[in-house]
């Protein structure tokens, strides 16, 4: 049986042509799936760090967008009322702005605030500047470490209360793969404290102790997805 991802929330748009952060999209997009994993994810000379990190959240953001969408219909306020990963992690949501005390939601209502937070804050120019030159606020590294922050929340639970599904409808490998370049990227930039990471912690122990070579080999064993599930350059390549 196949399934559909349906129900994603909006994708981010890439940079356009001739933009600031055009090329080093194209950089980003070209280095990924061409070499180790553990490469890609390095700011590329000569580059402003926050230039990259805004292109790659872009892409995490998507990944996570489509992964999530594959829960559609498995992940509901009714049979996760709360958003957790595991027993021991609850998640609360405020924004700081609209949402000032942190409120306790369903899963899905969490991912949803979760999302579009993110989604309007990389929108917003005044944080994310589009024009060349424009320098980036004074709190942007703040900024930047609460979307990923929010975003791992994600994956966690996603990891903790749905792998099976993921598992079975042969979307294992590429939300591995999704997984492991995105705590790549945030072990190189430093995003994210370690008490955050702890509820997937013997995941990501795991994930650094192996090589690239070995996943490879790894993915070569499965088999194919009975899923739609949306293929990474890096997944095509390594597959
Ligand atoms: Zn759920």
């Amino acid at each position: 049986m196949f399934f559909q991802a349906h129900n994603t929330f909006k994708p981010l748009k890439k940079p356009p042509v001739g933009s600031r952060r055009h090329n080093l999209h194209q950089h980003a997009s070209a280095t990924l799936g061409a070499g180790p994993l553990h490469d890609a994810v390095k700011l590329p000379a000569g580059e402003d760090l926050y230039d990259w990190l805004a292109v790659n959240v872009t892409d995490f953001y998507n990944e996570i967008s489509l992964l999530y969408g594959l829960l559609t219909g498995l992940c509901m306020a009714s049979c996760c009322p709360n958003m957790t990963a595991g027993p021991c992690y609850e998640y609360k949501w405020a924004d700081g702005n609209k949402i000032k005390k942190p409120i306790k939601c369903s899963a899905p209502r969490y991912m949803d605030l979760m999302m579009s937070w993110v989604q309007a804050t990389l929108d917003d120019e005044s944080i994310f500047p589009v024009r060349v030159g424009e320098p980036f606020p004074p709190n942007i590294r703040q900024v930047v470490c609460s979307i990923f922050k929010r975003l791992f929340r994600c994956y966690a639970h996603m990891y903790v209360h749905h792998f099976a599904s993921l598992q079975e409808m042969g979307a294992e490998p590429h939300l591995n793969t999704c997984f492991r370049h995105f705590m790549l990227f945030v072990r190189e930039f430093d995003l994210i404290d370690r008490a955050e990471l702890a509820p997937l912690r013997e995941l990501i122990d795991k994930q650094y102790s192996r090589s690239d070579e070995e996943r490879t080999n790894e993915r070569q064993q499965h088999q194919p997805p009975r899923v739609a599930v949306p293929i990474c350059g890096e997944c095509a390549m390594r597959a």
